[in-house]
């Protein structure tokens, strides 16, 4: 029988390692199908470690080593499919040699050392760089290296400083101790976009941007973001960048969205490369965003890094959270809170309640690759949101400067990150650290009452049971909350409760009359908040809260009120839903981008997410049919206000992608999506007149939604063929908009298109990943796209582990569905792994899907 639970990693089970890294050098002589690495590296016994000393190497072809210029023989060591073991005894100190050959031309992985479109480029975390040499590849290992690249291609690059090049090759230098998942690589006929940024220690640092020739003309806003981002991390955080230069790299395949390797961060393309014409406005953003939080990481990360993989919400959470800070000052605090809320219910809820649900800082991983999770990211970024929260914005200043101060040049854990934060403010957070190492999302009840001026709310905490957690204990949930008046002033202004117990009653003394409590405010925690609210006390806040996020959240809250009645039982649209967003679109006090988020209704997967948990089997297409019936009666009632809007949005002048015209544009646009339900004539004229992607896409988008578009589709394909990342939208798009019945065949077509590439990480995404997207096409129940989605990850597997994991969550929502679509499922997840030497990625994932 086959074993289908690969061996686990465990936290427990770290010991620190038997050798200290003293120094790296490494030559790298490129070509094809055999580059030669040759490594030497000074090692240095390490007193608090144990155990053999092993070298992590996997597809390495090992030519020579050799201990302090001795060259081993088969007697001295013991070499398998995963490493080296040194077996002969070794002095305390001594020079490991080796030469190794590898292929970066078979490498369709993308991890390790490869090759895209003829530029040779690595990806090393979390564990690539045993796929270059022999060595410890764990992040408590750390060392300066130097780099010697041998090539004809023009440009070599690598991490730290520049010290020396000539025809044919170039060295760099790295002073700064790092992890081997910070390593870098690349080399190519590439052309850069140069700036200039002087630090506030008057350290002058060299700017590029590297692409191919071709893509130069799409830097600009990147290497303003790059510059904004070392700005604002200089003024908020008190951090500075520490090398003369910073590189960073555009490569078209890559398996995530972007790495903060020291020095020389290597982006995916889509990530980079912007103009008005092909990058949409949410494109900017996303660029903006991700230059910064891999610049952020040369503080929170590598500087101060790992001690191993488990702490990874430690550099990540972390670095989600300053990213947020970042964007949400350089464009609107409360639209960022919005997105950010709504990724982590998409993203982080989904996953935590299902059968992938893990902590923040799991305890055991078969396949690290797949803890690079939402849970980690997004949860661990709300956590510290949590923390900034309880110990006050002085507090987390100070907290952060200790941080910096005590665990520069460290390897540090969870356990670190929280002393800091007690020792800067004597703060207990023993039970907050419950927030790492409990699963699950907790749901909070409210229960209220009022008499004799005093208003007391009793609020519940509750954790369900997760895979591998079955009883819960209370954690310490921050209720940011205020209560406003009838008449809408506010009577008790922001403050915070803390939950600590499983249940607590907080009292409010001497009020006038019965208040309206706001609560969550700003979503002060990741918490499910469980209350039956009237539909007009909704309204009531949609109309008056003070605070932006609850004023939006009222009004999600009141959609989603109605489409659940209209799945339930066919009720007709909420009167007060439609009125409230009356007033609130056409009130021109209100932040465009903010109006915007507000015409936005819930997403169908966070509908059957809701409807499960409150014990109903979600049918994907009567949700669907209730989102258009929704979006229909919204259009009629409001007609004439969204055209109104749709003709006031229009944006003169030549496009800027700055926020203020990217809210107009937003606004615009959510309303030619409704107006289109009505008449496709809007929606066909902009995007024949359309000069930049955000008003073209929209309008196809608009179109594609009622059915329409077959002429917008070719037209868009002859327009942009050349255009690969736009390309990438014209696959997506068209999959994740396809009706329900027709979404699998437009899939399982578009993968046999001439375009379609399964060695392009982002090709397949837009089209494998988008079925996700579609939910109502993905659960149709002819089980169609169940089949091809399984068909798809048994073929791209071989190619791409890792990709092919990631897309695997699909099927992680499949308890919700009924009996029919749960056998089909749970079929098709038998198939995948009963495949043939299927990947431990795969392996790992469909495993814990199935909950075997
Ligand atoms: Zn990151």
């Amino acid at each position: 029988m086959r074993d289908d639970s690969p061996t686990q990693t465990l936290l427990a089970d770290y010991r620190p390692y038997p050798l200290t890294a003293e120094s790296v050098a490494l030559t790298f002589r490129l070509a094809p199908s055999a580059t030669r690495v040759t490594s030497a590296i000074r090692y240095r016994a390490n007193p608090a470690g144990s155990g053999p000393v092993r070298f992590d190497g996997e597809k390495l072809r090992l030519i020579r080593a050799a201990v302090d210029g001795v060259e081993l023989t088969p007697g001295d060591y013991e070499l398998d499919s995963t490493g080296l073991t040194l077996t002969r005894p070794l002095p305390d100190s001594f020079l490991w040699e080796a030469e190794v050959e590898i292929d970066p031309a078979a490498n369709t992985a993308l991890e390790g050392l490869y090759i895209s479109k003829g530029m040779y480029c690595t990806q090393c975390e979390a564990e690539g760089f045993r796929k270059i040499t022999f060595y410890p590849d764990r992040p408590d290992v750390m060392a300066p290296f130097k780099v010697r690249i041998e090539s004809d291609l023009p440009v070599l690059l690598s991490n730290g400083n520049p010290v020396g090049s000539g025809p044919g090759w170039a060295e760099w230098d790295d002073p700064w101790p790092k992890p081997a998942y910070l390593f870098a690589l690349v080399a190519g006929d590439l052309v850069a976009t140069h700036g200039e940024f002087i630090t506030c220690e008057d350290r002058r640092v060299d700017l590029n941007i590297w692409t191919r020739p071709g893509d130069e003309d799409k830097c600009d806003y990147a290497l303003d973001s790059l510059i904004r981002s070392m700005d604002w991390d200089e003024r908020v955080y008190g951090r500075a960048y520490d090398l003369d230069i910073f590189n960073i790299v555009a490569v078209d395949d890559f398996n995530m969205g972007a790495m903060e390797n020291k020095g020389l961060n290597i982006f995916n393309s889509r990530y980079v490369l912007a103009s008005p014409e092909t990058a949409t406005d949410k494109d900017y953003e996303l660029i903006e965003g991700i230059i910064a939080h891999e610049y952020f990481h040369n503080w929170t990360g590598n500087r101060i890094t790992c001690r191993d993989w488990f702490q990874l919400c430690l550099k990540e959470g972390l670095t989600v959270f300053r990213d947020q800070q970042f964007t949400g000052d350089m464009r609107s605090q409360p639209v960022k809170r919005i997105d950010d809320v709504l990724g982590l219910r998409a993203g982080q809820f989904r996953e935590d309640s299902g059968p992938l649900s893990h902590p923040v800082r799991p305890d055991a991983y078969a396949e690290i690759n797949n803890f690079y999770t939402a849970t980690v990211y997004r949860k661990g970024a709300e956590v510290i949101g949590m923390l900034r929260r309880l110990v006050g914005p002085e507090g987390y200043d100070k907290a952060l400067d200790l941080y910096f101060e005590r665990h520069d040049g460290d390897a540090a854990t969870i356990e670190d990150w929280l002393k800091v934060f007690e020792d800067a403010t004597g703060r207990d957070l023993t039970q907050f650290k419950r927030w790492y190492t409990q699963s699950g999302t907790p749901r909070v009840s409210v229960e209220d009452s009022y008499a004799d001026g005093t208003y007391t709310l009793t609020l519940r905490q509750q954790t369900l049971p997760t895979p591998g957690q079955p009883d819960k204990q209370p954690q310490v949930i921050p209720v940011a909350m205020g209560l406003l008046n009838p008449n809408g002033d506010e009577v008790l202004p922001t403050r915070v409760l803390e939950l600590t117990e499983a249940e607590q009653t907080f009292e409010f003394k001497g009020l006038s009359s019965r208040p309206v409590p706001s609560l969550l405010r700003d979503f002060s925690a990741p918490v499910v908040l469980d209350r039956a609210v009237p539909s007009a006390e909704r309204a009531f806040l949609l109309a008056h809260d003070t605070d932006p996020f609850n004023r939006w959240e009222s009004g999600r809250a009141l959609a989603k009120d109605s489409l659940l009645a209209t799945i339930r039982d066919g009720a007709a649209p909420d009167a007060d839903l439609i009125e409230g967003l009356r007033a609130v679109i056409t009130d021109d006090s209100l932040d465009p981008a903010f109006r915007a988020k507000m015409l936005a209704l819930p997403g169908e997967d966070d509908l059957a997410q809701t409807l499960h948990q409150s014990g109903t089997t979600p049918d994907p297409l009567a949700i669907h049919r209730a989102v258009g019936a929704l979006e229909d009666a919204l259009a009629r009632a409001l007609e004439s206000e969204l055209t109104a809007l749709h003709d006031s949005c229009q944006v003169q002048g030549p496009y800027t992608p700055d926020a203020a015209s990217a809210g107009k544009r937003a606004l615009g646009n959510a309303a030619l999506g409704l107006l289109t339900r009505l008449d496709p004539a809007r929606a066909r004229a902009q995007f024949s007149k359309a000069d930049n992607m955000t008003q073209q896409q929209a309008a196809w988008a608009a179109l594609l939604a009622v059915g329409e578009g077959a002429v917008e589709t070719r037209a868009f394909y002859e327009q942009w063929q050349h255009e690969r990342l736009v390309i990438d939208k014209w696959f997506s798009m068209q999959v994740t908009l396809a009706s329900p019945e027709t979404c699998a065949e437009t899939a399982r077509a578009l993968q046999s298109h001439k375009d379609f590439d399964w060695k392009n990480p982002n090709r397949c995404r837009s089209v494998i990943g988008a079925l996700a997207l579609n939910a109502a096409g993905f659960h149709d129940p002819s089980g169609a796209s169940y089949r091809l989605l399984a068909d798809a990850l048994i073929r791209l597997d071989p190619i791409n582990p890792q990709t092919a994991a990631r897309v695997s969550s699909a099927f992680d929502s499949w308890g919700r569905y009924d009996a029919h679509r749960q056998e089909l499922i749970r079929a098709e997840l038998r198939r995948v792994l009963a495949t043939p030497d299927l990947s431990r990625d795969l392996t790992e994932m469909v495993s814990r899907i199935l909950g075997a």
